[in-house]
């Protein structure tokens, strides 16, 4: 099999950032060498001065796909991955029909993607009220992992679960030895503050705000806590927006709980005071916070209380972000950020002295241990998949919505002009994205830590 050379001044392995020659043979890293130590006879790709990553793993991916595929699909979806410089999506559970949640809807999910992906993908399996018997199965079939809500998701086919529910899914869970992952809000504290802003202006960001208060966030954690201890399965928290959360979390790990937490693009470089009036393009749940709090997760992940950034891509046609409108109550939250996630974060972590480095622990190797890929991808190490990202982080540019690549070019980063640009990026040794185009047939697939789950495509 020949072999490749991918060449830069900056190679971000775990070890550090330097000039090398990452040695691919196949789809696989064979090693990684000095740049005048590449052998003979190699295919040469020199990228200068850029900097090589490895391909980013998001772990948070809503791809709609089977079902509603008005929203966003495999084809999109993975299209803006590529473009961002992801080599690896986890699909949530819940925005597809049928939702993930049982062997027959995982097997729907692969007949939908097969042939359609231009990068590698996986699934979570859902956890709702009344599907505590599949849990085990859906393991045996090759989820990485489970996802519940503490709230209702606000979607057709996926239900929430209260404490009880869930005290009757855990055993199986833990019995999986997979990680739940957890979206941490209660009802309680919401709808309290909501009953309060009946006659209130929901065009302001103020009064959404106002009615998903951290307490929700708060109690729910503490609550996901307790039964960590109880039950002693593998925590994940998603979309960590609160930073009032953070002592408890870090209390959780020196115990020894196996906690991780994750927060995303959003939350570090939006905040509450810059979302202007009728502005829904900025609704997630839980929600973008105060300016101060947004560095108060700087600060977790500086600490490593925060494990992980991922994208919560969670796109929906621009009708439900009734931005005519601009009612916070009636649109739909969820912020699209695949193709710019690796830029936003690049524009906010250089400014508070962060490194590539830490992009690469954030962004690739902790969501690919998260999702027990983390022997095969989220890093440039010798026996890795060849999954890499070409980055020029001295480039700048303004987003525009030929950028985007996902099926509705709709985001609250338009028109801002970011720091580093995506030029290249390689799936398993062959090119997914290069400057702009999409070279190839799809040539993704499902990851599976199991081989016999794999699907040929
Ligand atoms: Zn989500």
């Amino acid at each position: 099999m020949s072999l490749q050379a991918f060449l830069a001044r900056r190679v971000v392995t775990p070890e550090g950032i330097r000039p090398a020659a990452i040695l691919v043979e196949g789809e696989r890293i064979q090693a990684i060498v000095a740049p005048d130590q590449v052998p003979e006879g190699c295919s040469i790709h020199d990228f200068g001065e850029a900097a090589i990553l490895p391909g980013l793993v998001d772990s948070h991916v809503h791809i709609n796909d089977p079902g509603r595929t008005e929203w966003e699909g495999f084809e999109t979806a993975t299209q803006a991955a590529a473009a961002g410089g992801y080599t690896l999506l986890v699909d949530m559970p819940l925005n597809c029909l049928p939702a993930t949640t049982t062997v027959a809807a995982l097997a729907a999910k692969r007949a939908a993607a097969r042939g359609r992906c231009r990068v590698d993908w996986a699934a979570w399996g859902g956890v709702v009220h009344d599907n505590q018997s599949d849990i085990e199965a859906l393991a045996a079939a090759g989820v990485l992992g489970f996802k519940c809500f503490l709230i209702n998701p606000g979607i057709d086919g996926f239900t929430m679960v209260t404490e009880q529910q869930l005290r009757a899914a855990l055993p199986h869970v833990a019995r999986t030895g997979l990680p739940l992952l957890v979206h941490a809000e209660l009802p309680g504290p919401i709808d309290q503050a909501t009953d309060t802003l009946a006659n209130a202006d929901w065009s302001c960001y103020s009064t959404y705000l106002q009615s998903r208060p951290d307490e929700a966030e708060q109690a729910a954690i503490r609550l996901m806590l307790s039964l960590c201890r109880e039950y002693g399965f593998r925590l994940h928290i998603v979309h960590l927006s609160t930073s009032q959360a953070l002592k408890e979390l870090r209390t959780a790990r020196d115990e020894g709980l196996p906690v991780s937490v994750e927060t995303c693009p959003h939350y570090l470089h939006l905040s509450a005071e810059t979302i202007a009036k009728g502005a829904t393009l900025s609704k997630c749940a839980p929600p973008i916070r105060s300016r101060e709090n947004c560095e108060k997760l700087w600060q977790g992940l500086k600490e490593g209380t925060i494990d992980l950034v991922v994208t919560d891509h969670s796109p929906c046609p621009p009708a439900m972000k009734r931005l005519a409108e601009g009612n916070f109550r009636t649109a739909w939250g969820g912020i699209a950020g695949l193709s710019v996630a690796l830029p936003v974060m690049w524009t906010e972590a250089s400014k508070r002295g962060f490194t590539l480095l830490d992009l690469a622990r954030w962004m690739a190797a902790a969501p690919a241990q998260l999702a027990g890929c983390g022997t095969r991808k989220g890093r440039i190490s010798a026996g890795y998949d060849a999954d890499f990202v070409v980055f020029d982080p001295e480039c700048e540019f303004a987003v525009t919505e030929d950028r985007l690549h996902y099926r509705h070019p709709v985001s609250p980063y338009l028109g801002e002009t970011l720091r580093g640009v995506v030029k290249a990026t390689y799936l398993r040794g062959s090119p997914v994205f290069a400057d702009g185009e999409f070279p190839g047939e799809p040539g993704g697939r499902e990851y599976a830590a199991n081989a016999k789950h794999r699907s040929t495509l």
